[in-house]
């Protein structure tokens, strides 16, 4: 399977290559210049504006690149893959913060939130050309080096050690730490404005052209990709949305239908009678993080976690009848 994901991998690469359009010209109040590429197993776009805006989007679509190549665990060059490999070893200081992060939302969430997911992930093979309901002995198993708590992470000595078959898997919290990295690029090219959309993920940063507030539209996980159901109004910060529709596949004898979202509990897709779960917030690493995280705790328990810290991020919910519900201070 994980061979499966590399050729995956490799197909993907190749496709970068020929998709990424970028355009510039001018808009009202300035320069304007737009990037179109694919990375991260996603369609990304990045628009800047101001002066240096051609030379912003070369450095977001470069950075992006270099993250993934980083950070991705299908990809056998990456250093998540060889730490997967070889059951753990030296970790660069990027990967250091993103573990960081993503351990301290597993603590927050009460474990809903587990790049440890890994090999359940694997045998499940979302993205593989080959994807499958496990049996549950081969879960089990799977299951059993599933844990944040069972990482020996020396964040002094840059170490990583892995428990028994164990692995990690950024996918939930990578393209966070991007939009991050993201709006350091922006404000170093002294940019007026930029807006990123990176798969579910959006970044805006600055003074939107023309006036007024960034405007982000939250998908209809109901409908086609061009169906909005929500909007939200943003100043700067990330809009963030984990959802079912992203990522799943039909089980050919049951019919039943099995999406990329795991409740580590029981190496299941989380089933909590919601469609997605938007976070906003101006952290972008915290709010992929927590998306996830929310969509695997259901609406009671992630409105729990939002009264305790409402300051640093809000949230939306699509409920599986369609209705939209905002927790906004
Ligand atoms: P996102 O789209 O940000 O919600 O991330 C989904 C991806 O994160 C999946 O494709 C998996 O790679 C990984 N993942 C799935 N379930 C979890 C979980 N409970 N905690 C952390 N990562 C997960
Ligand atoms: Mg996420």
């Amino acid at each position: 399977m994980r061979k499966a994901v590399k050729k995956t991998a490799v197909v993907l690469r190749s496709l970068i290559l020929c998709l990424v359009v970028c355009c510039s010209c001018s808009a009202p109040g300035g320069e304007e210049a737009s990037c179109s590429f694919f990375a991260m197993d996603t369609y990304m776009t990045v628009t800047c504006y101001g002066e240096r805006c051609e030379e912003a989007v070369k450095a977001c679509e470069e950075e992006i690149y270099r993250l993934d190549a980083l950070f991705s665990a299908g990809d056998e060059g990456s250093e998540i893959s060889r730490l997967n490999r070889e059951g753990g070893g030296k970790i660069s200081p990027e990967t250091a913060v993103v573990l960081d992060e993503a351990i301290s939302v597993h603590e927050m969430t009460g474990g809903a939130f587990d790049i440890t997911v890994y090999p359940v992930m694997d045998l499940w093979g979302f993205g593989t050309k080959e994807p499958g309901v496990p049996d549950d002995a081969a879960l089990a198993n799977a299951l059993s080096s599933v844990g944040s708590d069972k990482l020996f992470f020396d964040r002094e000595g840059a170490n990583l050690k892995l428990p028994e078959g164990g692995g990690i898997d950024l996918g939930a919290i990578a393209k966070g730490y991007a939009g991050d990295r993201l709006m350091e690029i922006f404000k170093e090219h002294e940019l007026t404005g930029a807006v990123a959309s990176l798969g579910g993920n959006v970044v805006c940063y600055g003074k939107k052209p023309g006036g007024g507030k960034w405007k982000c539209g939250i998908r209809d996980p109901r409908g086609t990709p061009s169906d909005i159901i929500d909007t939200v109004e943003l100043d700067e910060g990330c809009a963030i949305t984990s959802g079912s529709y992203e990522r799943y596949f039909e089980d050919e004898a049951t019919g039943v239908r099995y999406h990329h979202i795991i409740d580590p509990a029981t190496g299941y897709p989380a089933e909590t009678g919601l469609l997605s779960v938007t976070v906003v917030s101006r952290n972008g690493v915290l709010a992929d993080a927590l998306s996830t995280a929310c969509f695997v705790l259901g609406e009671e328990k992630s409105v729990q976690l939002w009264e305790k810290h409402k300051e640093e991020f809000s949230l939306i919910f699509v409920r599986e009848d369609g209705r939209v519900v905002r927790h906004f201070v």
